[in-house]
């Protein structure tokens, strides 16, 4: 790996699944594996393309149940191409070997280069290097670019390139007893001279998909009159070109692909379009140009760099940044789409929404606002989907779905496959009702980064609001304890379902879900405050809000039962103290990796249920989103005391409890260690620099980045070693940065300011570019300033380490 380089030296088939992955190239709109071009779906190869949004529902009857499930749909390939020298075998097929293979992702350029040698039976040698783009400027545009050169022999090389729409949803092992085919191809054609055209329709979502491709072949940089045949199979349609090759004499293969769906803005059909789009692209090296322009644009918005050790993090963190803007990006923002958990990299979790965008937002709050808006938008549009989910369970408000994708039902599977046991086991997870937290507080942290008050009053104060309606309905008033309560809810922590020997119901007093429900309820009374009196009453009579909500609002948020044991430990739920406890060293000892313990209890006919184990951070997750002060202040409004030993005690205690089953659990412990031990803090923060680039809960990564671990690393760096916290109007700092990482320097956007944070062992540097915004103030430790464009302010970091 160098700078900016993710290099693959030789071919290894069992991770090359892994390697796709991590070298897909996409925009936000669409996104296509790292597949190689001559190879459809095998043991070994998966070539997958798909786009922000485009769902599609299959029915299956599974151990005597009919359930539904809606996927992100793989689109056809628009990757193949092949060729064969003379009339040899074709590349790809029996009888022909690769002599050497390298590839490299750029990350600068955001494109996939590919060199290798390959000689057939015949013995004839052929170089190739391969480069692909997913244009960023242009959302709808792919490229793949084949450049040959025969080594020691001379005659007639034919490339086959073409579409194929045969293509099934079948990257997840544990999903394949389901239907996969998801696509009715409508008609594969010819259109004109140089070009194919494939159109395909969801078999129920009835999205419209059209690729068409383009293939040219050059000769010194000149045009050349290759010999061409359509090429036409069921469902697959292209060109086979021939040309004289000899050796030296290097020929290039141009591959243009444009692809629109019957969802796109501004297009009359996407067939139309995809074939007329075609006729006026520029070349190759011409887009690619352009291409790379944005990719430059888009790293100095999202500039991050570190002096000191630690080289190779920066270049994951790098790496992690770049996933996160070919899933999500400025293409994304007309598109209605929110953040897929496993990128727009491969099929787990089939695409759908989750909380994951906890730990996304931060990342574009601070950057890219716009976008951060666009999916706050994603959220708002299910308003009515979530008003019915509540209306159906009995409640007031909305009930936003644990897994959402096209309309925002609840997509949560209803069964899941142990692929330890076999089972089908009954799925509780969407008992996690504290996903309407997340949206409620990322729309709150969206408005305190930008101030954005026309978006909160237009859209986000009815998300706040009916989200708080529905959290003060689940609450019910305990008499005995004079306190509020919440059941039969799970909490981030997916271990537990339920109490022991009743896993359906899930457990009481979540204490994350309880208190994040006072944090809500408070901001939703901020928002009401916030609103101008017109907006106000507006949405008072507009959401029938009765002048006792409120009020209540208020009493719950005194009031609201937090369940605690032992000495100063924060219940992770009502109960938990009486679960036993495992013996988490006979089970290491006997499995090695005990992440999925979920998985081994079922195959061994136990349950999480029945112990002290966590799968992710629960109770830590308060830490995570609130600082000390805030929780501390909650703590306080409620009755309870946050000793100054609270937080380490309860850290301590979970750490010991928890089997990281989520890669998002690494992030969180980075996190929450590092003001107490960073040593600790570091470790887990590696951990979760691993998450992909080492694959580390071992082949899931085939199947889809782990977006939210990707953008949480990015976040520990800016909001928790870097201290960065928008509160109250104002930017405030208070780095813990580990001075042997040298000095940190990232650009974020806060209040319409574009600003350089420098932060080294001796100090903050904060410098404004110039422009008109009105001035900003922040604090740093008991400091406050003022910030104007073209000021630089600098607060001493001494003595903090
Ligand atoms: C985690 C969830 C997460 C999901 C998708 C699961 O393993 O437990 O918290 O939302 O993965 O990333």
């Amino acid at each position: 790996m160098t700078a900016w380089m993710l290099l693959f030296e030789g071919i290894d088939p069992a991770k090359e699944r892994l390697r796709e992955t991590l070298c897909t190239l996409g925009n936000g709109y669409l996104a296509t594996r790292g597949a190689a071009p001559e190879h459809s779906a095998n043991a070994e190869h998966y070539p997958g393309t798909y786009l922000a949004g485009c769902y599609n529902r299959l029915r299956d009857t599974v151990a005597g149940q009919v359930i539904e499930n809606e996927s992100l749909v793989n689109l056809p390939n628009w990757l193949p191409l092949t060729f064969r020298a003379e009339d040899g075998p074709w590349f790809g097929q029996a009888g022909t070997d690769i002599l050497d293979h390298r590839q490299e992702l750029d990350m600068l350029r955001g494109t996939l280069t590919r060199r290798l040698r390959v000689r057939d039976s015949a013995g004839r040698v052929t170089a190739v290097t391969q480069r692909r783009f997913v244009l960023l400027r242009d959302a709808h545009v792919c490229g793949l670019q084949t450049t040959f050169t025969a080594e020691g022999w001379s005659g007639t090389l034919t490339v086959q390139s073409t579409l194929d729409a045969t293509v099934e949803n079948a990257g997840v092992e544990r999903y394949r007893g389901l239907s996969s085919r998801h696509l009715t191809v409508l008609n594969t054609d010819p259109a004109g001279e140089e070009t194919v055209v494939c159109v395909v329709e969801t078999n129920q979502s009835h999205i419209r998909v059209a690729e068409a491709a383009r293939t040219r072949a050059f000769h010194g940089g000149k045009l050349i009159a290759a010999t061409r045949e359509v090429f036409h199979e069921p469902d697959r349609i292209g060109h086979q070109l021939q040309v004289d090759v000899a050796p030296g004499q290097p020929v290039t293969v141009e591959k243009l692909v444009t692809i629109y769906t019957s969802r796109d803005n501004a297009i009359s059909d996407p067939a139309i379009e995809a074939v007329q789009r075609l006729e006026w692209l520029a070349d190759f090296d011409e887009l690619l140009d352009d291409h790379g322009l944005a990719w430059r644009h888009l790293w100095r918005r999202f500039h991050m760099s570190m002096s000191g050790e630690h080289a190779r993090a920066l270049k994951v963190v790098r790496l992690h940044l770049f996933h996160l803007l070919q899933t999500l990006s400025e293409n994304s923002v007309d598109v209605d789409a929110g953040v897929p958990a496993r990128g727009l990299h491969g099929e787990a979790y089939r695409g759908h929404v989750l909380w994951d965008e906890l730990f996304v937002f931060p990342v574009f709050n601070l950057r890219m606002p716009l976008l951060s808006r666009a999916l706050l938008r994603y959220r708002y549009r299910r308003l009515p989907w979530a008003r019915r989910a509540a209306r159906e369970a009995g409640m007031a408000g909305a009930m936003y779905p644990w897994q959402s994708a096209s309309d925002g039902r609840e997509e949560s599977q209803r069964l899941h496959l142990n692929p330890m046991s076999g089972r089908w086991i009954t799925d509780h997870s969407h008992l996690q009702r504290h996903i309407g937290l997340v949206v409620a507080y990322n729309t709150w942290q969206y408005y305190q980064v930008t101030g954005d008050r026309d978006f909160l009053a237009q859209f986000g104060a009815e998300m706040i609001l009916e989200i708080a309606r529905y959290f003060a309905d689940l609450a019910d008033y305990d008499h005995s304890r004079d306190r509020y309560v919440i059941r039969g809810v799970m909490g981030p922590d997916e271990f537990h379902t339920g109490y022991p020997g009743n896993a359906d119901n899930g457990v009481d007093n979540n204490a994350y879900t309880n208190v994040m429900t006072v944090w809500v309820l408070l901001r939703a009374l901020e928002t009401l405050d916030v609103l101008g009196a017109e907006r106000r009453t507006e949405l008072t009579e507009t959401l029938r809000l009765r002048p006792e909500e409120p009020q209540r609002w208020q009493d719950i948020a005194r009031r609201m039962y937090v369940p605690m044991h032992g000495d100063g430990i924060i219940s992770q739920f009502e109960g938990y103290e009486r679960l036993d406890e495992l013996d988490w060293k006979a089970y290491r000892t006997r499995h090695g990796d005990v992440r999925r313990l979920d998985r081994i209890l079922e195959s061994e006919g136990d349950s999480t249920n029945r112990y002290k184990a966590s799968k992710q951070a629960d109770v830590l997750m308060l830490f995570y989103l609130l600082s000390a002060d805030e929780l501390g202040e909650l703590f306080d409004r409620l009755g309870y005391r946050l000793e100054s030993d609270t937080i380490p005690k309860n850290i301590e205690y979970y750490l010991a409890r928890t089997s990281h089953g989520s890669t998002l659990s690494a992030v969180v412990h980075a996190w929450v260690l590092a003001r107490k031990n960073r040593a600790q803090a570091m470790q887990y923060a590696l951990e979760a620099l691993d998450s992909d680039i080492a694959d580390v809960q071992g082949g899931t990564t085939a199947e889809g980045i782990h977006l939210a671990a990707m953008a949480g690393t990015v976040d520990v760096l800016q909001r928790c070693f870097a201290g960065v916290e928008t509160r109250g109007d104002t930017l405030r700092l208070n780095p813990y940065w580990p001075p042997h990482l040298g000095t940190l320097e990232f650009v974020i956007r806060y209040r319409e300011h574009p600003l350089t944070l420098r932060i080294s062992g001796q100090a903050i540097q904060v410098s404004a570019a110039p422009g008109r915004q009105p001035r900003l103030r922040l604090s740093c430790r008991g400091e406050s300033a003022t910030l104007g464009p073209g000021e630089v302010v600098s607060f001493p970091n001494a003595g903090r380490r």
